[in-house]
């Protein structure tokens, strides 16, 4: 998949992160897309809204997508690159490829999802970027609580 392509499949996960940010969440949108494209499912973090920790982007277009008979071919996309838990879900459930909004902000566990076949495509997109780095400098510790870092110079996860 080129960058173009990618592009074009961001737009839904987008919105999601700009509705999260609008409810008073954490700015981070993800969507499902089946091998032929088709939208299966999209969702925001919704740790704040939810009281859940572990409803991300990606987990919340993965439930919302439903039982899929299989992964291969399928595209996570999402607006921020993804974290451990969320690269987990990538490997266990066998999806195919992962487009990263942008990944200036958080590393997450694309590189070692790259090492085990899975393609990456990171679209260095400017809203996202915007998106991430304004909503840190509003709320540096709703961030932190996020990453799972208690202060900048907690371990990383
Ligand atoms: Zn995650």
């Amino acid at each position: 998949m080129d960058l173009i392509r990618g592009r074009a499949l961001l737009d839904a996960a987008l919105e999601e992160a700009r509705a999260g940010l609008e409810e008073g969440g954490i700015p981070v949108g993800a969507a499902l897309y089946g091998a032929d494209g088709a939208l299966l499912g999209r969702g925001r973090n919704r740790r704040v809204q939810d009281g859940d920790p572990s409803m991300h982007a990606e987990t919340a277009a993965f439930r919302a997508a439903g039982r899929q008979r299989t992964y291969s071919g399928t595209t996570m996309v999402t607006t921020l690159s993804p974290c451990w838990y969320c690269c987990g879900l990538v490997r266990q459930f066998g999806i195919s490829r992962v487009v990263i909004g942008e990944a200036r902000t958080f590393d997450g566990g694309r590189a070692w999802l790259a090492e085990h076949g899975v393609q990456i495509v990171v679209l260095d997109d400017p809203e996202c970027v915007a998106l991430m780095r304004d909503f840190i400098e509003a709320r540096p510790e709703l961030w932190l609580e996020d990453i799972g870092q208690r202060d900048r110079r907690g371990p990383k996860v």
